[in-house]
């Protein structure tokens, strides 16, 4: 049983999330999507910088040429790391201003998946699933959504998992890597109702993947072959939103959690909610892909 997650920054998100290791810089991009906030953290130095966006971000990846990708508000925009200036590339859903972006991640040839939801939380099917290709054009690929969240793609390119969170399972499709397209889902794991929601999720080397439980208190790993969970990490406060590994083994489990709706008791309870966790599960991650537009 591995060490449970310990606190590395007491950052006191509102809705921390989108956790993502970005190798070349050896930093840890997250966001917290309410206050519009993307952070960069350092491991070596143990210091997390904060870039205000000035609207809610709902996931952050790298991208190739420089810089950042960032899911606003109402579209796709680019975000220098230096300055913070904020580029939109395409826009969507404008016509919907009761929605937000939520979690995404880059496909194996580097487009960027990412879905919507409401702002006023658990609608169902308000939300959409959209991929950004690399010449910035946007396809609606799912609709009916309702919390779109955790993305990710198997080590050999052919299957892409996806979480909408009320379902409580991942979602295999088949997936065209060429052509960025899926075929035939089927739910592969099912989270059982007494352990959260199934939130972020990330891949590690073995093709096992790994969910936050939103409401759960951990982070599990579990076989899509089998649909059998084989592991977890215990959180110490309720709210775990998404996972990445990082470090310059890809060993460490970054985890980041959320304070939202916690009351005052709560809150004296879990003081560290809102944090960005680790953990040392004793499996190594895979490299994110960058967006490659
Ligand atoms: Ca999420």
């Amino acid at each position: 049983m591995p060490k449970a997650a310990e606190l590395v920054i007491d950052a006191k998100a509102t809705l921390g999330e989108g956790a993502i290791w970005h190798a070349q810089k050896q930093r840890l991009y997250w966001v917290d999507i309410l206050a519009g906030h993307v952070h960069i953290y350092d491991p070596v130095t143990n210091r997390n910088r904060t870039i205000e966006v000035g609207q809610p971000v709902g996931t952050v990846v790298p991208r190739r040429s420089g810089g950042v990708i960032v899911a606003v508000r109402h579209g796709f925009a680019s975000l220098d790391l230096e300055s913070g200036a904020l580029h939109v590339l395409c826009e969507v859903e404008h016509d919907l201003p009761n929605n937000r972006f939520n979690d995404g991640k880059c496909d194996p040839a580097g487009r960027l998946w990412a879905g919507t939801m409401s702002m006023h939380g658990e609608e169902p099917g308000a939300g959409s699933l959209y991929c950004l290709e690399q010449d910035h054009s946007v396809r609606r690929m799912l609709t009916g959504v309702t919390v779109s969240n955790g993305i990710v793609w198997s080590l050999d390119q052919s299957t892409m998992y996806y979480i909408d969170t009320p379902t409580l399972e991942v979602t295999a499709f088949d997936y065209d890597v060429a052509t960025g397209s899926i075929s035939r889902p089927r739910a592969v794991v099912r989270i059982p109702k007494d352990q959260g929601l199934p939130d972020g999720m990330t891949i590690d080397a073995e093709g096992m993947l790994w969910i936050a439980h939103w409401g759960g208190s951990q982070v599990s790993r579990w076989d899509p072959a089998s649909g059998q969970q084989i592991q977890a990490v215990h959180v110490p406060t309720p709210l775990v939103t998404s996972c990445a590994f990082g470090g310059s083994n890809l060993d460490e489990l970054y985890i980041t959690t959320a304070r939202i709706g916690l009351d005052e008791t709560a809150l004296r309870e879990q003081p560290h909610a809102g944090g960005l966790f680790r953990a040392y599960p004793g499996v190594r991650g895979v490299e994110a892909v960058e967006f490659a537009g």
